[in-house]
């Protein structure tokens, strides 16, 4: 067995997080700095989420990514950022007197595969999730222990956000070079049980302005940035609410935007029952129904961090690091 200590693969899951203080712009684009400090609840990883696999291999030539089953182009800046942040920080970690604790060798290529169970630049967040697993997933397979706020926020700003469950602050921080701008845990998810979070989706496709451009053209334009906290990265709206008023809410939602073709698959996440819309709410509803004007809803709740799975079965990337053939 003397390959033994040549090969790693980690498998790890990520949440997706939504902001009620928003991260609305940077005010440094490399190092992706943001302009106010926000907070986000994580949402729960049954309903949406990332699942990751590194691998590191002396066999390997080159480092390569797979998303969503199709190889991407490793080059991209923001997966080079990520890579070179891990590598920094392995290498310090390693320069000091813990040698021997570490994995394999730095030098050894990676290859990443990645999936989102859920619609990808849809503005469900999948940036956030992507990145926040990504930076999780190298820092296991790197022996990297310290914090990978720096990591993640390279690949997309609120993706250090994703790296905590239940609520969670990114402070902006004051230093030019970031050091300070670090996510941390508010309260844990257990902090408000009844809180629930109801996605309702206008679209799952492709958003046609990416979120970095979309936040350029708001702190550019719009003199009322910092007040406007109800909008956000693509059409979907998100609901909080409490658990006792869900049921009523999607009544309201189904009343006023009937479901089209979908009936059966219009409410996915957690379980809802039907309830009768009360004659005050529909007559407060004061508006023509948009049948299909809303494809469907997720029911989901507030969710811990990021998890590794310690199953190899889990593993995306077969034992020659590509791809397991899906079913
Ligand atoms: P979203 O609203 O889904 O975050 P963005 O356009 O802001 O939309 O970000 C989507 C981009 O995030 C993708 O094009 C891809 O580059 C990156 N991304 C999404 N999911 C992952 C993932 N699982 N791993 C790595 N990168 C991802």
């Amino acid at each position: 067995m003397a390959s033994e200590k040549t090969y790693l693969a980690v498998t790890c899951t990520a949440p997706v997080n939504i902001a009620v203080i928003k991260y609305w712009g940077k005010r440094d684009e490399e190092l992706i700095l943001p302009i106010n400090s926000s907070l986000s609840v994580t949402l729960h990883q049954d309903q949406l989420k990332t699942t990751t696999t590194a691998v590191i291999s002396k066999d390997f030539t080159e480092d390569r990514i797979w998303l969503n089953g199709r190889e991407e182009d490793i080059g991209q800046p923001r997966i080079q950022a990520c890579l070179r942040e891990i590598r920094r920080l392995a290498r310090k970690r390693r320069s000091g007197d813990e040698e021997d604790l570490l994995p394999l060798s730095l030098n050894y290529k990676v290859h990443i595969a990645s999936v989102n169970n859920f619609p990808t630049a849809a503005g469900l967040a999948s940036s956030a999730s992507g990145y926040a697993c990504l930076a999780y997933a190298l820092a296991r397979v790197y022996g990297v222990e310290s914090d990978l706020s720096e990591v993640a926020r390279r690949g997309s700003g609120s993706a250090c956000r994703s790296l905590y469950g239940g609520f969670v602050e990114w402070q902006m921080g004051e230093q030019a070079d970031g050091k300070d701008s670090v996510a941390r845990q508010v309260a844990p998810e257990s902090h408000w049980p009844e809180l629930r979070v109801l996605i309702l989706v206008v679209s799952a496709e492709k958003k046609l302005t990416g979120s970095t451009v979309g936040m350029q053209t708001s702190v550019e334009t719009s003199p009322l940035l910092r007040v406007a906290y109800t909008f956000d990265a693509g059409p979907n709206a998100v609901i909080f609410t409490l658990d006792d008023t869900v049921a009523e809410f999607v009544a309201a939602v189904r009343h006023s935007f009937p479901p089209e073709s979908n009936g059966d698959k219009f409410l996915k996440g957690l379980p809802v029952k039907p309830a009768p819309l009360s004659d005050e709410l529909k007559a407060a509803l004061d508006m023509d129904p948009t049948p299909g004007g809303i494809k469907y809803i997720i029911a989901t709740q507030v969710g811990p961090g990021p998890q590794i799975l310690d199953n190899p079965h889990a593993h995306l990337l077969g034992p020659d690091g590509l791809p397991k053939p899906t079913v």
